[in-house]
This record gives structure tokens, sequence and C-alpha cells, in this order.
């Protein structure tokens, strides 16, 4: 495996202008949705989906009788433990030697047994073919050692592509930069590698609560419970065969 590369998105510097949308959907030939107004502030894509792999989410507030937007482009977030892959029964969703996880289209069967063990409600089916698509981190642009495409679009570097113990040190500087400024509520999100997933590969940096965003504010692997729910159904496997066995000898 060659270094883990990730995702750290800096919200405090995201503008809101969707370079990062436009630039995934026209590299990885994503398909154009119905775009409209949701009546949620600029959101015209509202979630990540099948055919959105960026979702810019604009939040209005105010703070102190001003308003505020707060703007962030959520992703996949290349767990380090991944719901979605380990349910997986084909193979579709692997783990690539950068540590993200990808999903092979030819190999999809469509059964979307994914789908729910996501715990941030990422990866999805298309409504067309059926198959669960998701952000790949360009997987084929960083095979040739070129930056994502959201990445290279983006103008303001609110969307950094790296190794990813680079870009988690490079987050602690700068959470300590914004708090110095007076910004108390900077923090991480998905930084670290004792949280619910084993840390994310793409974390971010957020200015208010994780919930304010529509993120979960503690995801936990959806497979967690697996390993012990199996070995009590086998425990009772077990039981149950010997209760049967127990009743045939009685018997005789
Ligand atoms: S965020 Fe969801 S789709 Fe992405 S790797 Fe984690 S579990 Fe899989
Ligand atoms: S390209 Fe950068 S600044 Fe523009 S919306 Fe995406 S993350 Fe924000």
């Amino acid at each position: 495996m060659t270094e883990r590369m990730g995702f750290f998105t800096d919200t405090s510097v995201c503008i809101g202008c969707k370079a990062c949308e436009v630039a995934c959907k026209t590299w990885n030939d994503v398909p154009a949705d119905d775009l409209d107004l949701l009546g949620m502030s600029y959101d015209n894509t509202g979630s990540l989906n099948a055919n959105n792999w960026r979702h810019v989410a604009f939040i209005e507030q105010t703070v102190e009788d001003n308003t505020r937007w707060l703007m962030s482009s959520d992703v996949c977030k290349h767990c380090t433990e991944a719901g979605c892959l380990d349910v997986c029964p084909t193979g579709s969703l692997f783990r690539t030697e950068f540590d993200t996880v990808v999903v092979q289209a030819d190999i999809c069967n469509g059964c979307g047994y994914c789908v729910p063990a996501c715990p941030f409600g990422v990866i999805d089916r298309r409504e067309d073919d059926g198959r669960a698509w998701k952000c790949t981190m360009c997987y084929d642009r960083i095979g040739d050692g070129l930056m994502p495409a959201c990445a290279t679009a983006c103008p303001t570097e609110s969307i950094q592509y790296g190794p990813l113990d680079e870009l988690r040190a490079r987050a602690d500087e700068r959470v300590r930069e914004l708090h110095a400024r007076g910004q108390a509520d900077a923090r991480l999100y998905g930084h670290s590698p004792e949280d619910g997933v084993g840390g994310a590969g793409a974390f971010f940096l957020l200015l208010d609560e994780p919930e304010v965003y529509g993120l979960p504010s503690n995801p936990v692997v959806t497979t967690r419970d697996l390993p012990a729910m199996w070995k009590r159904a086998g425990l009772a496997a077990v039981a149950v065969a010997a209760g049967v066995a127990a009743s045939f000898l009685g018997r005789r």
C-alpha cells in the first residue's frame, strides 16, 4: 500500500461557488439532475446521492443580529472502517492502494446492501441502472499523480488533497490559527482515528456543530457489532442442535 491519501475540507474558506460540484460531475461523467432551488438558501442539490458526489451545503444563521452563511462541500468520508465495503457481497466496493474506498460499477449487482450500511447516508443507487455510486476520490486521476477534480477546481483551497498525515497536521495548525483569531467554534470533524469509523480519509474543519451541516455527531460503523452477533447466532444454533439431539436420544 502506498501512503494514505485524503481530503481536508476547510469550510472556513468555502465561498459556495460550487466549482467542486461541477468539476466532479464533468470529470466523472456524472449525470445531471433536475436542479431547482430547494428553499434552503442557494442549495440546489440537497444532499449527496448517486448523481451528486460533492454537495455544497448553504446554512444561513443569525449570530448577534448579523446574518452569516456557512458553506461546506460534503463528500464520501472514505472511512477507515467502512460499513459499505464490509457488507458488499460482490467485491464491487474495494479499498485501493491509497486507502480510499471505491465502487467498481461493472461488478455492482445493485443489491443495495451498502446504502443503509453507510452511517453518513453517502452511497446511493441510481434510479435508471440500480447500481451504487459515490465519490472515488478520482481514483483514475490520483493514480496518475494528479489531484482529484474538485480539489483542482476549488479557487480558495477549501478542498485540500494530499497525504492524510500531512493534512491532519495542517488542519490542527489551522484550528489553532482560527482560535487565536477568536473563532472559538472552529473544530475538526472525522479527523480522529479514535472516532466511530476509525477516522475518515476525508475530514472537515467546521465552524459549528456537525448537525448544523447535516452531519451525524457521532457516526459509528454499522458493522461494528457483526462479529459478536454472528458468534451469538452460532452459539444459539449449537444450543438448538444439542436440544434436538438430546430429545431424540431421550426417546430411544
Ligand atoms: S462515508 Fe459511507 S460510502 Fe463513504 S466509505 Fe464511509 S461508509 Fe462507505
Ligand atoms: S470549489 Fe471550493 S470554494 Fe467553491 S464551493 Fe467548492 S469547496 Fe467551496
